[in-house]
């Protein structure tokens, strides 16, 4: 299949590389000329493990290129991709749909013959229906087929993700596009990933569920564990206890610093305005929203409180600032508000990230950045795991305890176990997990 694949990000770049992989004839396209020099060039302009290799072996077998102009790749193409962002709009919390109604205008423009065009971007219900309108004000003798197929890849994991998914979601209304799609999707469907068709609508919505329903997992257990603190639990033994339930299952059952990233707080809100649109609204996720926006402050205050409840001149060592470990994306990660509340209550605030220091540079003002975990706790008033990169899950205490100026470890993420950072001689802050009532 000849596969023309708009915006290339974290979802683009990753779902194009795959389909080359399967063998397809894919052209990666972007509007950001900095990104096509890069890929060009042989530079990712992403971090996502094992992507250089992918891209590079694909474009070496000639099956995989990429271009800022869409004209000829999509007049060629029997399945157009759209894999551009639909960040939060400002002001109202819906999905920004700009970019992907200026590449349906653009696509419509370039298409040639019957063409099936796929949103992969996370998309509100109805999408879809405005994205074959627009095609066909356009371009009213364009052959289309108008498809949706949400991706539910993880930064991170995100090649093992795409080529071993859990589903594959496709909604038509237009049935010449189910033999494409299946087509697009076999070589997976010989591992037997299972392909579940549905209307274009359902499949709309099934993405946004899926997304809700997960940060509400995420948020339920981060109140658990703020009622462990409480009466003396362990939220760990209880995640353990509750997930081991079939019903229930042990995946998202970390407490944290609540959710972050570039797809649960933009996706929950627009399904809550969506709901509320309807007149139908989704109190639970209203709910999850309100609850993880306050978390992220109220683990500034933990920490605060670890330092002695007076954060004024102390320096805190802040260890990962990433949504997540494994990626390099800095957006809506739960670091950016925890660092404004320290800073907030005039704590200096001293990081170090492996991938997400240069894009965090932009994000936050006042932060000095260190080489390594040792660097940025030498003097420190307080050590903070934020994000459970590999690299802080064997951390060298007697080291550490060697260079702080207090022995201060606080752990957002449950890496350690108290015995054993309190063994060396630390205060040790964990989430939701009580000594004692
Ligand atoms: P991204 O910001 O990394 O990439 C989007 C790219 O599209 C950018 O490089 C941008 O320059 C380009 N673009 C915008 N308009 C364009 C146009 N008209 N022509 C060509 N290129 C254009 O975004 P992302 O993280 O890859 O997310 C893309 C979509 O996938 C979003 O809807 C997101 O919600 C969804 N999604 C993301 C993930 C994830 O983990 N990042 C997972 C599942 C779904």
């Amino acid at each position: 299949m000849r596969i023309a694949m708009i915006g290339s990000g974290y979802v683009g770049l990753v779902s194009g590389a795959c389909f080359a992989d399967f063998g397809h004839d894919v052209v990666c396209i972007d509007k950001a000329a900095e990104k096509i020099e890069a890929l060009k060039n042989n530079r990712i302009p992403i971090f996502e493990p094992g992507l250089d290799a992918l891209v590079k072996s694909n474009v070496d077998a000639g099956r995989l290129s990429f271009t800022t102009d869409l004209a000829e790749p999509v007049a060629a193409a029997d399945v157009v991709f759209i894999a551009v962002g639909t960040p939060s709009r400002r002001g109202d919390g819906h999905a920004d749909l700009s970019y992907v109604y200026g590449a349906a205008r653009e696509i419509a423009r370039a298409i040639k013959g019957f063409t099936v065009v796929v949103t992969k971007s996370t998309v509100p219900v109805g999408t879809g229906d405005e994205v074959e309108r627009i095609i066909r004000e356009e371009n009213p003798e364009a052959d289309v087929a108008v498809v949706s197929n949400p991706e539910f890849l993880r930064e991170g994991a995100a090649i093992g993700d795409f080529k071993r998914p859990d589903r594959i979601v496709v909604g038509i209304e237009d049935e010449r596009a189910r033999e494409p799609m299946t087509e697009v999707y076999r070589p997976l469907y010989l591992n037997q990933a299972p392909l579940l068709f549905t209307s274009r609508r359902t499949s709309e919505l099934i993405k946004y569920a899926a997304n809700a329903f997960l940060a509400m997992k995420i948020t339920f257990i981060n109140e658990i564990a703020d009622l462990c603190e409480h009466v003396g639990a362990d939220v760990q033994q209880v995640a353990r206890g509750i997930g081991l339930d079939n019903r229930i299952g042990s995946k998202f059952l970390h407490a944290g610093p609540g959710y972050g990233g570039s797809c649960f707080p933009k996706d929950t809100l627009a399904l809550v305005k969506t709901a509320q649109d309807y007149a139908s609204p989704i109190r639970l996720i209203e709910t999850t929203v309100s609850i993880n926006d306050q978390r992220k402050r109220a683990m500034a205050r933990k920490v605060i409180q670890a330092v002695g409840g007076d954060a004024r001149g102390k320096t805190i060592a802040v260890l990962g600032l990433t949504f997540k470990p494994n990626t390099d994306d800095m957006r809506d990660a739960p670091s950016l508000s925890i660092i404004q509340a320290l800073q907030d209550a005039g704590a200096v605030i001293r990081a170090y990230d492996p991938e997400g220091m240069e894009p965090a540079k932009a994000m936050l003002s006042g932060v000095s950045y260190g080489t390594s975990a040792y660097d940025v706790a030498e003097g420190a008033d307080a050590v903070v795991i934020v994000t459970e990169w590999d690299v802080f899950r064997a951390l060298d205490f007697p080291r550490l305890k060697s260079i702080v100026k207090a022995p201060v470890f606080v752990d957002l993420r449950n890496v350690y176990p108290r015995e054993e950072v309190e063994r060396h001689g630390f205060a040790f802050t964990g989430v939701g997990r009580a000594t004692k009532p």
